[in-house]
């Protein structure tokens, strides 16, 4: 076995024992989303067949359409569409938004700055690239205030009588605020459906998914979106993504993934639907262990002289950690280092690239089953001040943890700190 230093090891321990009231806390959300998951497959007797999948037009696949039920009625939603046939998370939240939005409509985001990804979907207008403005759609966003929370003020002066969707998203993504609560979540639909009261509310909920007894459909938000290869999928999915909602909203929803008329009727599962299945059932647990490796890994960057956020203690709403370094040396050691923990291209040293959808180079550690699959111990750091990592997922908590060791061995060997 690989030597740690006897400091970083005591490091470890000791993080472990002061986190164990809140590994508890984790435990019980673990309990609760297991048990929901467990009762919608019961409801809807889930069965083998539902596992066999389909091929050509498949119509009529009992297994695709009992999914979109048991999806729906975990996400406490009117209506669900899971499927593999959506690439990624951006492509899901960009088939949401477009099945929604028209020409002349308006796309106010109240928590500023969306993810990366997401800013080539919004485009400018006439990019000639098919991007929401390209298409004539008004976007706008209101940045938080210093101190993280929307800013109501220039939210109502943005809001006009074509604003059709307000945009929230949960995580805070690749940025150094705190993420959104489903709690505060639910006051912000309150408050925004006081300001216009037809409204759609949408939530990006990518990374979210599981880290609460509630989601944000069941607040009040009338339509999500997320990555199947991240929390619902729980490590097993191989591909895909899922919407859900009001029922109208996720039937617009389906007319964009495939055509007006065929919506959700057609989409042969090419054997993904076992695991999509099997995915969401240990999504909680998996969700459970990666978030009992994020409090560790603040837990110990905090000892170790680190800044991090969330703080150790405070409350969760999705996987990401973010670690603050004083330079691209550290940054780029820490994410090299917890590659080193991986069992999948464990030999292999992450560099910076440019990435398509991001705006700097960004380096990632991902020693992954599935290519960029983030709720598998991963971690990505834009090569920009404040020099900030993320690091998120881990299917096992151990895994972690070791990869906490690795990373902050590797610090200390190239004497970083
Ligand atoms: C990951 C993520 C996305 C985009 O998902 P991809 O699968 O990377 O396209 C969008 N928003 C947030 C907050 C995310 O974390």
């Amino acid at each position: 076995m690989t030597a740690f230093s006897a400091e970083i090891v005591k490091w470890i321990e000791e993080a472990e024992r002061q986190a164990e009231a809140k590994f508890r806390e984790i435990d019980s959300i673990v309990d609760r989303n297991q048990w929901k998951v467990i009762e919608a497959f019961q409801k809807h007797q889930v069965s083998d067949y539902h596992f066999a999948g389909s091929t050509g037009y498949a119509y009529n696949d009992r297994g695709r359409e009992v999914l979109d039920l048991v999806y729906a009625d975990v996400f406490g939603a009117e209506a669900a569409l899971v499927r593999p046939h959506f690439a990624s998370g951006t492509h899901t939240i960009a088939t949401a938004l477009f099945g929604v939005l028209r020409p002349g409509d308006g796309l106010l985001y109240i928590t500023g700055r969306p993810y990366d990804t997401l800013h080539k979907v919004i485009g400018k207008p006439g990019d000639g690239t098919g991007s929401l403005q390209d298409f004539g759609i008004r976007y706008n966003e209101a940045a938080l205030l210093e101190d993280g929370t929307i800013d109501w003020e220039t939210v109502a002066s943005k809001i006009d009588e074509r604003t059709k969707v307000i945009g929230i998203q949960r995580s805070r993504g690749y940025d150094w605020r705190d993420s959104f609560t489903v709690a505060q979540i639910g006051e912000m639909v309150a408050r925004v459906k006081e300001l216009k009261p037809d409204c759609i509310v949408f939530v990006d909920n990518c990374y979210g998914e599981f880290t609460e007894e509630r989601e944000p459909t069941q607040v009040g938000v009338d339509l999500i979106a997320g990555s199947l290869i991240k929390n619902p999928g729980g490590g097993l999915a191989e591909t895909g993504g899922y919407i859900c909602g009001r029922a109208r909203l996720v039937e617009l929803a389906s007319y964009r993934l495939t055509a007006p008329g065929i919506g959700a009727e057609v989409g042969a599962m090419l054997g993904t639907t076992r695991g999509i299945y099997q995915g969401l059932f240990l999504a909680p647990t998996a969700v459970g262990q990666a978030v009992k490796g994020a409090v560790l890994a603040a837990a110990v960057f905090e000892r170790a002289g680190f800044d991090s956020r969330p703080r150790w203690d405070a409350p969760r709403t999705d996987l990401i950690q973010a670690i603050s370094f004083s330079g691209p040396e550290q940054l780029i050691a820490f994410v090299q280092g917890i590659q080193r923990a991986a069992a999948v291209d464990g030999h292999v040293v992450p560099e910076p690239w440019d990435m398509p959808g991001y705006e700097h180079p960004v380096i990632m550690a991902a020693g992954t089953f599935i290519q960029g699959g983030s709720l598998e111990l991963s971690a990505d750091a834009p090569i920009r001040a404040p020099y900030t990592a993320y690091m998120q997922g881990g299917l096992t908590y151990s895994h972690v943890k070791f990869g906490l060791l690795t990373a902050l061995q590797t610090m200390k060997d190239r004497k970083l700190f």
